[in-house]
């Protein structure tokens, strides 16, 4: 059976000092080791020459740096790129690499699948396989930095999963992101989307770093949206936008909200005009998105006419409004799209593997 090593990309500065000190190493060794990894990019303990060589023997036993095996990429002509990569018990999740002319955009996975099954998206059709720990998040842009050679300036949580059902990774993981000893992309760069998981938008309010908040709305009335986005039978609309309310007036910052353009559904002239009167009401952004086709969904994008006919009624309101120029779509990497089941690992092996991962505290032990 396969066994897999902790890994060092679950660890912040404090936690790591932490493992020093139970081998009696000074707690500079910390930011050492981060330097190694995140500035100078090292994924072999042998190569961190200011550690003596019984150290680097240590952490080599009990210690990797990454464990996302790369399986492919591929890209469009616009660079737009999707990187596939089997976790350490053979389940694949996908990350999608969209270049702007000053921004790297990653867009990242927070879950293997998703418990809440939105009809129109790729990642829930299996449910929910398993959450990614830390580690597994980080080393997405960890990995997706090294292959294309060019540093991530943002990163945006709308990949496979809904980022705050997985809570307590998510923030060690924003964490390690955010950190200038870790991956130095700064909290307004950090865009976590939800469907709308109201106990989850309550915490990171609570939370101290400025991320971006961006919701999945897709619907302006209780009916619909409980049919596209499921949750909303258990969050209904008004419980959703009183919180959204209340994250606006404790952050101070600008909500988004995302809404996929479904033809015949969501899109007629009384849609727009509610949802211009929901984000004027908190002056909040509205960000439409051309629906992407998935696999047999019965679901169509509204066409660029009346998409942007949609708009304009927005922007007769005086409500924020911009049209997401949805990429990847021709390597079923918009939104949506990404999913499990076309790369999914057929080996049993692999999936009994045995993970001796994220554990916190002084717990986190060495041979
Ligand atoms: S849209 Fe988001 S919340 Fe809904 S199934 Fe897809 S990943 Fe999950």
């Amino acid at each position: 059976m396969p066994e897999c090593k902790k890994d060092i990309l679950n660890y912040d500065r404090e936690s790591l000092e932490i493992l020093f000190s139970d081998i009696g190493e000074p707690a500079y060794r910390a930011g050492q080791l981060m330097d190694w990894v995140y500035r100078k990019k090292v994924d072999d303990f042998s190569q961190m020459t200011n550690f003596p060589k019984s150290l680097m023997d240590r952490l080599k036993k009990n210690f990797q740096i990454g464990s996302l095996q790369h399986i492919k990429t591929v890209s469009t002509r616009d660079g737009t790129a999707k990187y596939l990569w089997r976790l350490w018990d053979g389940h694949t999740i996908e990350t999608v690499l969209i270049p702007g002319k000053r921004r790297r955009t990653v867009c990242l996975s927070s879950q293997a699948g998703c418990r809440f099954r939105c009809p129109f998206c790729a990642s829930g059709a299996k449910g929910l396989i398993r959450q990614l720990d830390p580690a597994e998040m980080v080393g997405q842009v960890f990995f997706v930095q090294r292959l294309y050679e060019e540093k991530v300036t943002h990163v945006v949580f709308m990949g496979i999963g809904e980022p705050l059902d997985n809570w307590n990774n998510l923030v060690r993981a924003l964490q390690i992101l955010n950190s200038p000893e870790g991956m130095t992309i700064g909290a307004r760069r950090i865009t976590i989307s939800t469907c709308g998981l109201v106990p989850g938008i309550k915490k990171l309010q609570h939370f101290g770093l400025q991320v971006e908040l961006s919701v999945s709305l897709h619907a302006v009335n209780d009916r619909l949206r409980d049919r596209l986005v499921p949750v909303n039978r258990t969050y209904k609309l008004s419980r959703l936008l009183a919180a959204c309310k209340e994250y606006r007036e404790v952050t101070g910052r600008v909500i988004t909200f995302e809404y996929a353009l479904i033809e015949g559904i969501n899109d007629d002239d009384e849609d727009a005009r509610r949802l211009a009167e929901i984000a004027r009401s908190m002056k909040a952004k509205i960000n439409l998105i051309p629906c992407s086709p998935v696999g047999r969904a019965k679901f169509r994008g509204t066409p660029e006419r009346k998409l942007l006919h949609f708009r304009d009624i927005i922007c007769d309101y005086g409500a924020l409004v911009t049209v997401r120029n949805s990429k990847g779509s021709g390597i079923q990497a918009a939104c949506g799209q990404l999913a499990l089941d076309r790369m999914e690992d057929k080996n049993g092996e692999a999936k009994t593997a045995l993970r001796t991962g994220f554990v916190k505290g002084r717990q986190e032990g060495w041979e």
